[in-house]
């Protein structure tokens, strides 16, 4: 007989489970139970399913790192209890909470899925029961052998599962809100449950451990044709500030104004950790390529190759917030944690 796999359905908040508010007219976040109810199909899937809900759920744009801090927690203390996780979240920071989970949970080898809607569940159109219905049967899915099918945290939205840490929101209208643009998805769901056959190989037998620091002191300055020195400076001078993301243009470039190379050089040289991250939504910073890259790279910023931005701010944070990580933050923040980056030829 086949094992019932045994899922935790975590509620967060998010568009997924909201209702019209009859005064305001606008979307507002409603309570658990109500959004179960709309789904009755649950009772249908051949597994488990345990659910815990934030005791106040939110729209994702309220959430914050000690969220993220809590939701490791939770899925730590479950870990033994489930074979897989589904997060329902708001889709507008969805990328970041992925992200940010991906680095609290180390050694990973159950799915953790994050997943939401573009519409409300009680809505006629809606997209949240094929996002619900197929996260819970990514988390229940394991071979033969035993092995969870996705060990890594992932995020799956309209018909595509990806490395929660490689997505980004790329539109807030269309079903298809996510996209992936430096990783290939890890799934595709028609027919058939389609996985790239590389993603069910168990890993090592490391067990799962579960960070819970997140530095905080950390700001991103973009820039743009015309940029001034009192924007960069007021950013750059924050108090308090660690690691700072530079997002430039192309393949990493910044302008050679001899202005941003002394306020960044005498940042870098008072110790903060600065991060070069591409405004481009593909490809990679290659700060070896152009003059006007490889002046930052002089300057000790650190390349950040192919990651998000949302990978990136979340990766910064758990750096700094590592007493081991920040000893040598350019080697951390270049190396390949959790698949977040492309392997980088060791090129600092
Ligand atoms: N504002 C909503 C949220 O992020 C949007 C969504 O869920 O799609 O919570």
């Amino acid at each position: 007989m086949d094992l019932v796999r045994k899922v935790l359905l975590i509620y967060t908040g998010g568009t997924i489970g909201m209702v019209r508010d009859k005064n305001t007219k606008t979307l507002v976040p409603f309570n658990f139970d109500n959004l179960l109810s709309l789904v009755p199909e649950l009772e249908l899937l051949d597994c488990d399913i345990d659910t815990y809900s934030f005791r106040n759920p939110i729209d994702s744009s309220n959430i914050h790192p000690d969220d993220w801090i809590d939701l490791a927690k939770i899925i730590g203390d479950k870990y033994d209890d489930y074979d897989g996780f589904v997060i329902l979240h708001g889709s507008d920071t969805m990328s970041y909470t992925a992200s940010a989970l991906s680095f609290l949970l180390e050694n990973l080898k159950k799915p953790v899925i994050i997943t939401g809607s573009q519409l409300p569940m009680g809505y006629i159109r809606t997209d949240a029961k094929e996002n619900l219905i197929t996260s819970i049967q990514i988390a229940g899915d394991y071979t033969d052998e035993g092995y969870a099918k996705i060990q890594e945290v992932a995020l799956y939205f309209e018909y595509k599962l990806y490395r929660g840490n490689r997505t980004t929101k790329h539109s807030s209208e269309h079903f298809e809100a996510f996209a992936s643009l430096n990783y290939p998805h890890l799934a595709v769901s028609g027919v058939h449950l389609k996985y790239k056959c590389d993603v069910m190989q168990p890993k090592n037998d490391k067990k799962l451990i579960i960070h819970s620091s997140l530095n905080r002191n950390v700001a991103i300055l973009k820039l743009f044709p015309g940029i001034t020195k009192e924007v960069v400076r007021a950013i750059i001078n924050i108090e308090n500030i660690e690691g700072l993301i530079i997002e430039t243009y192309g393949a990493g470039n910044a302008p050679s104004s001899d202005w941003l190379i002394t306020e960044l050089s005498d940042a870098i040289n008072s110790g903060l950790v600065v991060l070069n991250i591409t405004q481009c939504p593909a490809g990679i910073v290659d700060q070896d390529l152009y003059e006007v890259g490889m002046q930052m790279k002089k300057l000790g910023v650190i390349g950040g190759r192919d990651m998000t931005i949302e990978a990136a701010i979340t990766k910064l944070m758990f750096v700094l917030g590592s007493p081991e990580l920040r000893k040598n933050p350019v080697k951390s923040l270049r190396v390949n944690l959790r698949g977040e980056l492309s392997n980088s030829e060791n090129k600092f």
